[in-house]
């Protein structure tokens, strides 16, 4: 059994676990951070972010995390590039184990995030970042008045669509079957949509381009016919998996694996969530970054109120 339990875990290292990091190391709370094996979140795979508050010019993806961590630091996070292998909810001090090693906390922030999910094809992994995206908010941008081809049928390919509508010449939308699965609300507003035409009951063969998108290869299931959509860009929506394995059991996961969240609080009173790991909605590195300040104001609180019971963590960080 550790000595003393840390007054704040985080688990996690994208924009919604450093920013947690960061507000809880001002607020003298020493965090310790697990920021995973693969740290950094999904900004690691992404290019240029344009849309991040603060850069006019932008800045590329990975450096941005190099900027957060740094920051997180510079106020005394304490973190650690391992993964979470086990956590239990069940008592508090909470535990949170990495293989044999057992660590205890006041509060735990859970910020593992989400990955979206890919159709696994050689042209689709090559130029991702070269046309092929799975954030059209993020991405859309740069292939302005171009033609534009997103995958999948449900609410986020009909959100991608219509935002996309907004900037393409032209939007046309894959999907495998005849139907949408999104609600009836957004397919309807695909449908009536000028911009975007819909290739129904068709699948991507691979995405066509040397160094850059120029096209996408479909074939229609129902006659197996091979044809090419001109596309500067492919966007795939075919959904997305929360990063929230260890935890089911612990506290209350939605039907999709997302973690059920009130503001940042869960099922269980003194673990917070923050960015994409609990968010469907929304996905973007501002909100992740947002939500994770939320969690730790929040835990912060918590810790407050609950004074009495908490045992002082170690050195506290830098002061405020
Ligand atoms: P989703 O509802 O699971 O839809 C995924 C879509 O991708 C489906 O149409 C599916 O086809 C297709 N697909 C899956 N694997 C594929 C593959 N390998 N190849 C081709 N197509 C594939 O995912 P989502 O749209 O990301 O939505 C997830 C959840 O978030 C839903 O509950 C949704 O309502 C919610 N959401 C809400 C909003 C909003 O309220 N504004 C926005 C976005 C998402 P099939 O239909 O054939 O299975």
């Amino acid at each position: 059994m550790p000595a003393t339990p840390h007054n704040v875990i985080v688990i996690g290292s994208g924009p919604a676990g450093l920013t947690a990091a960061i507000y809880a190391a001002r607020a003298n709370l020493a965090p310790k951070v697990f920021e995973g094996f693969a740290a950094g979140g999904q900004l690691m795979n992404t290019t240029d972010v344009e849309n991040y508050p603060g850069f006019a010019e932008g800045i590329m993806g990975p450096e941005l995390m190099v900027q957060l961590r740094g920051q997180a630091e510079r106020f005394g996070a304490d973190l650690e590039q391992v993964d979470v292998t086990k956590v239990d909810f069940s008592a508090r001090p909470f535990g949170v184990w990495v293989g044999d090693d057992e660590h205890r906390a006041e509060t735990v922030i859970i910020a593992t995030g989400a990955t979206p999910r890919w159709l696994n094809l050689p042209g689709e992994t090559r130029l991702r970042g070269f046309g092929v995206s799975s954030c059209a908010t993020c991405d859309g941008f740069f292939f302005k008045d171009q033609e534009m081809v997103v995958v999948g049928g449900g609410d986020s390919a009909m959100e991608e669509a219509l935002y996309l509508s907004r900037i393409a010449s032209k939007v046309t939308v894959v999907h495998r079957r005849d139907a949408f699965r999104a609600s009836q609300i957004m397919a309807d507003r695909v449908l009536a949509n000028d911009t975007i035409d819909v290739r129904w009951n068709a699948v991507v063969e691979d995405v066509v381009g040397q160094e850059k998108v120029s096209g996408v290869r479909v074939r229609d299931v129902k006659t197996d016919e091979v044809s090419e959509i001109p596309a500067a860009a492919m966007f795939v929506a075919i959904g997305h998996l929360p990063t929230s394995g260890l935890f089911a059991g612990q506290i209350e996961l939605d039907d999709e694996g997302y973690i059920v969240a009130d503001g940042s609080r869960t099922s269980v009173e003194g673990v917070f969530v923050a960015g994409d790991v609990q968010d469907k909605i929304y996905r973007q590195a501002i909100t992740a970054a947002g939500s994770g300040c939320m969690a730790a104001i929040d835990a912060e609180r918590w810790l407050e109120e609950n004074r009495a019971e908490t045992a002082p963590s170690g050195d506290a960080a830098t002061a405020v």
